[in-house]
Order: C-alpha cells, then structure tokens, then sequence
C-alpha cells in the first residue's frame, strides 16, 4: 500500500494557517505592485505634459495622445491584475481541495490501520487462549462446546475481513475475474440467513423471500454483499429487535432488502459511509468493531453488477439497506 505522510489535526492546522497567509500576502502583493504601476503610469503622463511646449500648435492633439496611451496603459494593468487575481483564486481553490482530500485519505488510512490492528489481533487472542484452555484443562462437555463455539465465530470473523480485503484489492486491481452465472437468489438470502442465525443465536433474523428469484450474478460476490450487511445490522442494532432480509422480484430487477432497528445513519453520513474505510466517529473512542470496507465492497460489487445499493431510514428507527440488481448481466 502506498505510505502517505500522516498529518496531525494540529500540523493540518498549522498548515492551514500558513497558506492563508501566504495568500494573503500574494494577493495583497498583487494589489501593492497595481497600485505602484498606476502610480507610475500617473507620473510619466504628467511628465510627458509638462515637456510639452503650450504654443506648438498640435499641443491639444499631444495632450489627447498622452491621455490616451496613459488610459490604455491603466485598462492593460486593470486586465493584467484581473487575471492574475483569478488564476491565483483558481490555483487556491484547487491546492485548498488536493490538500484537504489528502488529509482526508490519510485520516482514514490511519483509521483503517487502527482498526485492522485490533480485528486482526483480537480474534487470534481469544482464539488461542480458548485452544489453549481446552488443551490443558479437562473441562465438561458443556464449557468445552462454548469455547469451540466462541472459537469458530472469532475465526468466521477473521475469515470475513480476510474475504473483504482480499476482494476488495482484487476487484480494485482487476484481479478477480467475475462469473455471471444464473443463481437462486432465493435460496442463496435464505443459506445467508440461516449461517447468520447460527453464528447469532442471539439475534433474532426474519426472512421476507419471494421464491424462485433467479438472476445472472457472480454468486460469491453476492454472498459477501449481503453477508456483510446482516454483519453490520448485528453490530449497529440491539440483540433484541429483528432484522429483516428481504427479496422481491420487479421488472427486470431483483430487490434485495436489509433493515435493522438499530442505531440509524445521519443524513449527513449516508453518501460517505460507502467511501473505502469511513466509519462514523473517531476510531480512538469507537467501541464496535469493522474497518470502513464493508459498505465500500457493498456498493463496489452492487456497480459491478450493473446494480445499486441505497440506504434509508426505517420506521420507526433504525436503516435499510436496498440492493437494486438487474435480472440479466452479460
Ligand atoms: P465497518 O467495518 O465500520 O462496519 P462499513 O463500511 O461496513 O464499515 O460501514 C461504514 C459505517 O457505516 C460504519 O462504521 C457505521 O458507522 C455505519 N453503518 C453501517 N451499517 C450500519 C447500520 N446498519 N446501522 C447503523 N450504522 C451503520
């Protein structure tokens, strides 16, 4: 992965802060040396008028030629000012843009590299410690189910940010080659569903499936898609209200629907949170789990297949998410 320098909030600030002045100053330059030339172009004309001498009988026309070059020369600094004025706001705008989509990508990179740190670590934390509880400990069959259990859902999550990554670069760099096949939607929302179920008994999972959805789609990608979805309505919603996955044919499309009753999404957040590794809130402070590829690899494979994906509120609380998928893809 390309290194980029990371910028703290106060070096941004200090950098901020030292452009402004810097435009300022060029500005304020500009309007300096327009001023001095005006101020010569004044003089010179003056000078020109006290050489003249009053009883040469084209005086009056001398005077006019003097007046004239001086204004010319005055619209000629106007206009040269004018367009230095606007390529120094243009070039501004653009430097002031780069550098803050910059700052941005590095801020999410470092998140990204916080978070990946701590999903990476803590599942094979759990993971060896209950391995090694089992090995030396002779414990009761029931203790001894928890901890596998506990076990393999720490390796399913590890095996999902492997997945994401993996797919993720690949379909970045063109690496993954894509096989439309004809799929049962239907059956596919409903093994998703139940491997949800199983690895949540905790959550209660509600399917709304209209039979016999088929559609042309890379079945693996789609299986991430909404794999990932159910992940998060289980992360941003409580254990004790229903997620809902839902499957409706329409013409031409198939409608795929996750909703939660969880936390819900800002307005302000909900084009951002498909951007690669944006997670809403401060990665210091934040107590659930992901990277910010989730949605990113969501809305990458939905593209992918000529679909979309959409996010609304539910009612009274919580979000649905809306996949758009045509029938056929070639
Ligand atoms: P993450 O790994 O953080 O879950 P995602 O790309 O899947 O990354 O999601 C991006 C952000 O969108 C999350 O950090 C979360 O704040 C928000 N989000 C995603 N799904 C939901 C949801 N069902 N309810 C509330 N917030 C959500």
């Amino acid at each position: 992965m390309k290194k980029i320098r990371i910028l703290p909030r106060q070096q941004l600030a200090l950098a901020t802060a030292i452009y402004w002045f810097l435009l300022l100053y060029i500005v304020a330059a500009l309007a300096f040396w327009y001023l001095r030339l005006q101020q010569q172009n004044e003089q010179m004309a003056n000078y020109k008028l006290l050489e003249l001498v009053a009883d040469d009988p084209s005086y009056l026309k001398k005077v006019a030629e003097i007046n004239t070059a001086a204004e010319r020369k005055a619209y000629q600094y106007r206009g040269e000012g004018a367009t230095f004025l606007l390529l120094i706001f243009v070039c501004a705008v653009f430097v002031f843009r780069a550098v803050r989509s910059q700052f941005r990508t590095a801020m999410q990179q470092q998140n990204f590299m916080m978070a990946i740190t701590h999903e990476l670590k803590t599942p094979i934390a759990v993971a060896k410690l209950n391995l090694e509880t089992l090995q030396k400990h002779k414990l009761e069959e029931s203790r001894q189910q928890k901890l596998i259990r506990m076990t393999l859902q720490e390796t399913n999550r590890l095996n999902d940010l492997t997945n994401n990554i993996l797919i993720s670069s690949q379909l970045e760099a063109g690496g993954y080659k894509k096989v439309f096949e004809e799929t049962d939607l239907s059956q596919l929302c409903l093994t998703q569903l139940q491997l949800m179920q199983n690895r949540y008994p905790d959550h209660q999972f509600m399917p709304d499936i209209e039979a016999g959805v088929k559609a042309q789609v890379d079945e693996l990608l789609i299986q991430i898609l909404i794999s990932n979805l159910l992940d998060n309505a289980v992360k941003y919603a409580p254990k004790n209200e229903p997620i809902v996955l839902e499957l409706k044919q329409a013409t031409g499309e198939a409608v795929i629907k996750v909703s939660d009753q969880g936390t819900g999404i800002p307005k302000e957040e909900k084009t951002r949170i498909f951007q690669r590794f944006y997670r809403i809130g401060n990665e210091a402070v934040r107590k659930t789990k992901g990277t910010g590829l989730g949605l990113y690899l969501c809305k990458k494979i939905a593209d992918d297949h000529h679909g979309t994906i959409t996010v609304t509120d539910n009612q009274p609380l919580g979000t649905i998410f809306t996949i758009n998928l045509p029938l056929q893809n070639v």
